[in-house]
This record gives C-alpha cells, sequence and structure tokens, in this order.
C-alpha cells in the first residue's frame, strides 16, 4: 500500500525574497552556491533597482539564473492604474494567487507618499467605507505589503519618503506582518519609521501590543465620534471596545513612544459633525498629545451619507481651535477619479 503524504500532493510554495534582510540574502545566495557579496548586490536588486524577477538581475550568470528561477522575488502586477488631476495614482495591483489590492500613490512638493492595504477586503465593516463592504478576504504576507512601495516607487521613478497603512484593511489584525513590513520599509528600503502612519479603528490590547514593539511610526486612530453611542454605529466592532478604553490604550502609546496621536474623523453631515460633537470631541481629546485630521465624507454607494457643507466643516475646526486642539481638514486625494478610499476596487468590480 502506498502511502502519500501531504507534502507530496501540495505543491510547496517558495518563500518569496521579498522582505529578506541583507544577511538573509546572503545566507540565501550561498545556500544556493554563490559567493556572500554576491548577497549584497541581490539586496540592491531587489529594494534599489526593483526587479521584478531572478531573471531580470543580470549581475548573475545566465546558468545560474536558470537554476533558481522558480523562486519569486515576490511582486505583483499592475491590473490597473488611474491618475486624477492633482496626480494622485491609484493602482489594483493583482497577486500571485489572483486576488486584487489598493495602492495609491500620492506626490507633493517634497514628498511621495504611499497609501498601502494590510488584508484583501476588511472585516470591520464600518459603515461609510466602501472596503468594508466587501468584507474580508485573507491577510496580506509581508513582501505584499512592501511590494506596495516598491511598485509605486518603480512607476513613479522617485523615492517613497512616505507610507500610511489607509489602504485596504485593519493593521492591527495583521499586526505581525504589518511590523515586519514596517521594518524592511525602515531598513532595507530606507523610509524613516517616524514617515510611516499606522492607522487603526482598534482591537482590544493590539495597540498595546503595536507599543511594545518600541518602533517610531505614528499612531492614528480612526476615532470617527466624540462618544461610544455614535461611534458604536459607525463602527460595528466598536461595540465591544468603549470609546474610553480605546483612548486609554492610545494615550499609553502616547507615552511609551513618545509619537503625538493622530485622530481620524470622517464627518458626516447631520451624525457626527454638529457644533457641540466638535465641543465633545475636544473635551475627551483634553491632555493629549494628538492631532485631529477631519476627513469630510467621500460618498460612496450603497451608503446613506452625505458630505458637510464647507460651513459646518469649518464650524467643526473653529470649535476645535477655541479649546486648542490641533486639527486639519483633508480631502481625499483622487476624487476626479471617483477612486478614493476603496471605491476603486468596487468600481471595478473586481
Ligand atoms: N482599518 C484602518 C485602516 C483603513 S483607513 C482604519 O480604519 O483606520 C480608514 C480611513 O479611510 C478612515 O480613517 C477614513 O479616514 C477613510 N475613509 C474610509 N471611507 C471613507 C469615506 N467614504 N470617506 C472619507 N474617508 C473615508
Amino acid at each position: 500500500m502506498s502511502v502519500t503524504t501531504v507534502d507530496s500532493i501540495t505543491p510547496t510554495t517558495i518563500t518569496p525574497l521579498l522582505g529578506m534582510s541583507l544577511a538573509e540574502l546572503t545566507a540565501w545566495v550561498q545556500e544556493h552556491g554563490q559567493p556572500a557579496y554576491r548577497g549584497k548586490q541581490l539586496y540592491q536588486w531587489i529594494y534599489q533597482q526593483g526587479a521584478r524577477s531572478l531573471a531580470d538581475v543580470d549581475v548573475f550568470s545566465k546558468q545560474w539564473r536558470e537554476t533558481v528561477k522558480d523562486t519569486p522575488i515576490g511582486r505583483s502586477t499592475i491590473h490597473h492604474r488611474s491618475v486624477s488631476g492633482d496626480g494622485t495614482v491609484k493602482y489594483l495591483l493583482k497577486l500571485k494567487d489572483g486576488q486584487i489590492i489598493e495602492a495609491v500613490g500620492i506626490p507633493s512638493a517634497k514628498r511621495l507618499t504611499v497609501c498601502v492595504s494590510s488584508q484583501v477586503g476588511c472585516a470591520m465593516a464600518c459603515t461609510f467605507c466602501a472596503t468594508g463592504k466587501g468584507g474580508f478576504m485573507r491577510h496580506l504576507q509581508p513582501y505584499e505589503i512592501i511590494d506596495q512601495v516598491l511598485t509605486v516607487q518603480g512607476d513613479f521613478q522617485e523615492r517613497v519618503t512616505n507610507v500610511v497603512f489607509m489602504g485596504m484593511g485593519e493593521p492591527l489584525a495583521n499586526l505581525d506582518h504589518v511590523v515586519t513590513a514596517v521594518k524592511c520599509m525602515n531598513q532595507d528600503i530606507g523610509i524613516s519609521q517616524r514617515s510611516i502612519v499606522v492607522s487603526t479603528v482598534g482591537i482590544p490590547g493590539k495597540i498595546h501590543e503595536l507599543a511594545q514593539h518600541e518602533l517610531q511610526v505614528t499612531l492614528a486612530v480612526s476615532l470617527h465620534a466624540p462618544n461610544q453611542r455614535i461611534r458604536a454605529e459607525l463602527v460595528p466592532t466598536a461595540e465591544n471596545y468603549e470609546i474610553d478604553d480605546l483612548l486609554d490604550e492610545c494615550r499609553d502609546y502616547v507615552q511609551i513612544t513618545g509619537r503625538r496621536l493622530s485622530v481620524e474623523y470622517v464627518l458626516l453631515a447631520g451624525v457626527n459633525d454638529a457644533r457641540s460633537h466638535a465641543s465633545e470631541l475636544a473635551s475627551k481629546l483634553r491632555g493629549f498629545q494628538s492631532h485631529v485630521n477631519l476627513i469630510p465624507y467621500n460618498p460612496i454607494e450603497d451608503a446613506d451619507y452625505d458630505r458637510p457643507t464647507p460651513r459646518d466643516v469649518q464650524d467643526f475646526v473653529d470649535v476645535l481651535e477655541q479649546k486648542h486642539i490641533a486639527v486639519s481638514v483633508r480631502y481625499s486625494k483622487g476624487l476626479g477619479a471617483s477612486a478614493a478610499c476603496g471605491q476603486l476596487r468596487a468600481n471595478q468590480r473586481v
């Protein structure tokens, strides 16, 4: 009787090279019969030149490349690309298993910011968010997160200076992979940790866990409401996480890391945009090293909300400023391509 092992029926997947450190790549080339200095060359080809496949790395002999041709670097392919009037470029990237994720390149005078996804889809189901409407598919691997930065860098032919985890998914639900990706972006691509923002809706205990990694990344918390009642309406997962407990965790993060907290607040007309809400928010944030980012709602299909008037936005800002809360208003980039915040993928019906 023959015994079929699991290995013999499951095709073994080879770990992609993207995400490996210089030491790991050096060990890898040595295992494959190359001298150690080749590790450094491969490292530069992957992280600086943006090689997409080992076949491209022509400092290695053709013969050797043939022997390692089954090892992937781990790059995605650009499935769709759209450019809006302000220069923002939105990408739909196709992963090895055919899943599609979004990434966005946002150029400004001195910066190139990439908005990255951390999951395919999202399980948080926030009522105003297009990604949330589509449900959750799977976590991204570290290499699939890092790839998004290299893809934008390659497409713009310009160094990426900033990364925000504000694409698809909830980064703290995929914390280990996010932390690995952040370390790689920092050490291998050369992006300062202080120029990386991890945005979360908040999962009990996870902000503490992030703080224990002692990174210098900025934490952005998607608060969206000044009290538990409104928050639980907009963010279903908040039902099991009191707003005060969330803010306590954020306060600890600020204390442990010395970083200022970013507070994200989507303004929805008639829901959370009254002057009284601004006042309540200011009280909640009293004594906190924080900065509030107000994001006027960007209308999506299947959600019954309206964008507040510029007058209401200004009133909200005025109340916060009177109470000495640092505040900015951010409009979603790339509205011209009707592709902000999850809509590109939704519109493409992939
Ligand atoms: N899950 C994480 C990361 C996703 S980014 C988090 O919730 O923080 C989520 C951000 O996208 C929100 O803070 C909000 O600023 C923005 N967003 C999502 N849908 C939006 C919409 N319809 N209009 C404006 N901003 C939206």
